[in-house]
């Protein structure tokens, strides 16, 4: 007997068949796929019966790069700066928020972006200072590859005029050589150092927010792209008392920011929830921070972006990895960062346990480079959502040649790289698929502004890149990634189907409903 039906709608398997009527579950997964008139004679007296109404069943989505407890921080203790758009109004902000902290304490914020501000720059320790003049206070740029900080974190981290910045770091200097309260990639480090740690518990509310924010997007499987020795212990914790809203995958960092020495590669962890099998590493910074490494300078900066590690480091860390039968997921962006990491990849060899190594975001790169990765069966984990909510930036900051190549997905799929699309958050605000897939099929900014129209994919495209393409992007194409029968009953409903309806409405879909396993986990 069968313990859900869904039936009386559209389910979109992306399996064989492609479409069906009704889909059954049994034990947490997926028992059946079939008509309406199927399904219900399978049903029996306690079975639960979920009528869809023509509503529409696609695959749980999943966001192959997020960072779930970033998310949950700004949904729990951080300042949420996301929607800024002035310095006086930043300021105004950081003094309402710091005005609810006890004395002393930390404030952190979030999401300021200097193209959204009308006077066009970020916060300097003076604006700061103004809001906040004896708490320390930083602000995580919106890409999370810069700090804005005032005085007196500056002081707690001992950053003065003739402090030197860390390799792979800047500290922005005003005229006179003082410091201006940009810190830049690794010079976070400095701050990090002396700032206080979240508890095991703030990390937990972190956590569960993150993930049931994303429940309520579809997202049955997401990933946290980096953490820390400590944050991973809580995931372990928390996935040990069963108490993880939905699955993810915790990628560990091999080097944290400020921290000297490379953190040792962890224990693998593969339970049904929670998988710790992939490592991360940043090779550059971000684009719409210009830290991105570049070949060529940016268009309004005289700066070609920053490579995070000296080649010789980064192939060592990789190798351990790669030999200890690690996947290695490595943030590139930048054509000089892909570089780098096609040629490290190449020279690793055959993974011992045949897995694919992974490029998160591979924002610009070029044919040549794409035709090798597809030969080294690297998998892409890009994010169209940055079209849709970084444009501006994209069409202000990069050299004209570069456009074209931005975040070339048609080009991806063309070469035969396999793609996971995935939001990044909380990088951007919005980390709704059905977003992220509007701006992949439509190429439009959030202003009108088409951005490497060449690119667009169609949406059953976007609709694969955002499920199957997640399940490759984390090795687990038997459990997720489409609906079929065997497979987790990781399930979402919409109110209209996304291949039925223009592009430029696939927000308006509204996830009715997601199952975690059978079990309804969200409902509008
Ligand atoms: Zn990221």
């Amino acid at each position: 007997m069968l313990d859900v039906v869904l039936y009386n709608g559209t389910v979109i398997t992306l399996a064989n068949p492609a479409l069906a009527q009704a889909v059954g579950v049994r034990d947490g997964r997926i028992a059946h796929v079939g008509t309406t008139a199927d399904l219900l004679s399978l049903a029996g007296a306690h079975t639960k019966k979920i009528d869809l109404a023509g509503r529409t069943v696609v695959p749980g989505m999943n966001d192959a790069h997020a960072h779930i407890w970033k998310i949950g921080h700004l949904l729990t203790s951080m300042l949420d700066v996301r929607r800024v758009t002035g310095i006086d109004e930043l300021v105004k902000n950081v003094r309402t928020f710091g005005a609810r902290l006890p004395p002393g304490a930390w404030l952190l914020g979030r999401g300021y972006n200097e193209a959204a501000m009308n006077e066009q720059r970020a916060p300097t320790r003076a604006d700061l200072d103004r809001a906040e003049p004896s708490r320390p206070v930083v602000l995580t740029r919106t890409c999370g590859h810069i700090y804005a900080v005032n005085s007196a974190a500056l002081e707690k981290a001992q950053i003065a005029a003739d402090t030197v910045a860390p390799t792979g770091g800047e500290i922005d200097r005003d005229a006179s050589g003082k410091p201006t309260g940009i810190l830049r990639e690794t010079a976070m480090g400095l701050i990090n150092k002396v700032m206080p740690p979240p508890t095991a518990d703030d990390y937990e509310q972190m956590i569960v927010a993150g993930l049931k924010h994303q429940l309520s997007l579809g997202i049955t499987s997401s990933s946290d792209c980096g953490v820390s020795p400590q944050l991973l212990d809580v995931y372990r914790a928390v996935d040990a008392r069963g108490a993880l809203p939905a699955r993810i995958n915790v990628m560990p960092l091999r080097r944290v920011d400020g921290v000297p020495e490379p953190v040792p590669l962890p224990q693998q962890h593969v339970s049904d929830m929670l998988r710790v099998d992939t490592v991360k590493f940043l090779a550059d910074g971000g684009l719409s921070g210009a830290t991105a490494a570049l070949s060529v300078p940016y268009r309004h900066l005289p700066t070609k972006g920053l490579l995070r590690f000296e080649n010789s480091e980064l192939q060592e860390l990789c190798g351990d990895a790669h030999r200890a039968g690690w996947r290695i997921a490595t943030h590139a962006i930048g054509d000089m960062a892909i570089d780098q990491m096609l040629e490290i990849y190449e020279g690793l060899g055959e993974h011992p346990r045949g897995l694919s190594h992974r490029i998160e975001h591979f924002g610009l790169p070029d044919a040549a480079q794409l035709a090798r990765a597809a030969r080294l069966r690297v998998i892409a984990a890009p994010q169209t959502i940055f079209i849709h909510s970084l444009g501006r930036n994209f069409r202000s900051y990069l050299p004209d040649s570069y456009l074209p190549r931005t975040y070339p997905i048609r080009a991806m799929l063309d070469a035969g790289v396999r793609v996971a699309l995935s939001s990044d958050a909380p990088v951007v605000e919005d980390d709704n698929p059905l977003v992220g897939m509007m701006a992949a099929v439509t190429r439009l900014d959030n202003t009108g502004h088409l951005i490497a129209p060449a690119q667009a994919i169609t949406t059953a495209e976007a609709l694969h890149a955002y499920t199957m393409g997640g399940a490759i992007a984390t090795g687990d194409t038997d459990n997720r990634g489409s609906i079929e029968a065997g497979k987790w009953a990781d399930l979402a409903v919409l109110t209209a189907n996304p291949l039925a309806i223009s592009p430029e409405t696939l927000p308006a879909a509204k996830v009715d409903m997601t199952l975690l396993a059978g079990r309804v986990v969200f409902e509008r």
